[in-house]
Formats: structure tokens, C-alpha cells, sequence
């Protein structure tokens, strides 16, 4: 199983925001390109789709955010999506699979994370496109809090 360690500012920020807000809302978290399985950015999707059914992202503010981070020194990029699900919805829907294809195609990318509140606990995924599938296929990643992480945390939240 493939660990994936989280800086604890960001681990707190996501707990505060997503794992604390109504459902379903989310965030983008964002990982150096040195070390892509460090994940040390995160942005709270504040005006998504709180209170809806699913969780929509705001993709012009993505957009900007991810631009940000990609002109960093330590060049960032973005690494996955983190929403919540109302009680009773422990598992990743069809919707958000076929979601995370969507952006895997029109990104090129190979893989994101994609990670689940429920009940404020967070679980997380390793998402990657299957051939030609509409929608992807998942493998349950190791999360770690790492303190020895830096937190450049950019822009605020
Ligand atoms: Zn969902």
C-alpha cells in the first residue's frame, strides 16, 4: 500500500474545512514535484457545492490556485481532491469515480488522490484510469501525519 504523509497544518485545515462543514463540500491538495507523496498545499473550496447532493468543484478559482502553486520555487502541482459525504455514505461514489476519470483525461494525468470525510474521519485514495473506462479504478492509500513536513501553505485560506 503506497503511503501518502500529510503535513499536520494541512491535515488540521482539512479537518477544520472539509471534515467540519456541512457536506459535500471539499478542497484541492497540492504536493512538491520533488516529492509527490508530500502532500504540504491545501485550499478550501469555500463556495462549492455545500448542501447539494455532490460536491462541484469551482474550476476557474482551481485554476488560479493550481497557477499559484505551480510558480512556486519549490514548484507545486495539484494532487487531488478531498470532499465529504453525508452520514451513511462511507464509500466513494460512482459519480465521484467517474469525476476523477474526467479530470485524469483532461489533465494527462496518471493518478490523484482522492480523499473521503465521513463522520470526520478521512480516508484516501489513489485514483488512475483504467483503458478506456469512463470511470477509474481506486486503491486505498497509507496516510501518515508527518510533523516533519513543511508547511508553505499558499495562498490563505
Ligand atoms: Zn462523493
Amino acid at each position: 500500500m503506497q503511503t501518502l504523509r500529510i503535513s499536520p497544518a494541512v491535515y488540521e485545515t482539512l479537518y477544520m474545512t472539509v471534515g467540519s462543514h456541512p457536506p459535500e463540500c471539499g478542497a484541492i491538495i497540492g504536493a512538491p514535484d520533488a516529492d509527490p507523496t508530500n502532500i504540504t498545499q491545501v485550499w478550501f473550496d469555500r463556495n462549492a457545492g455545500i448542501g447539494k447532493a455532490y460536491y462541484t468543484p469551482t474550476c476557474d478559482r482551481i485554476s488560479a490556485i493550481v497557477g499559484q502553486w505551480m510558480s512556486m520555487n519549490n514548484k507545486h502541482h495539484f494532487a487531488g481532491i478531498i470532499h465529504s459525504h453525508h452520514d451513511g455514505f462511507s464509500s466513494l461514489s460512482s459519480l465521484d469515480l467517474r469525476s476523477a476519470a474526467k479530470i485524469l483525461r483532461e489533465n494527462q494525468m496518471q493518478s490523484l488522490y482522492l480523499g473521503l470525510f465521513h463522520q470526520k474521519e478521512l480516508s484516501i485514495f489513489r485514483a488512475f484510469l483504467h483503458g478506456e473506462e469512463e470511470t477509474c479504478s481506486i486503491e486505498a492509500v497509507h496516510i501518515v501525519i508527518d510533523p516533519a513536513l513543511p508547511h508553505c501553505q499558499f495562498p490563505e485560506n
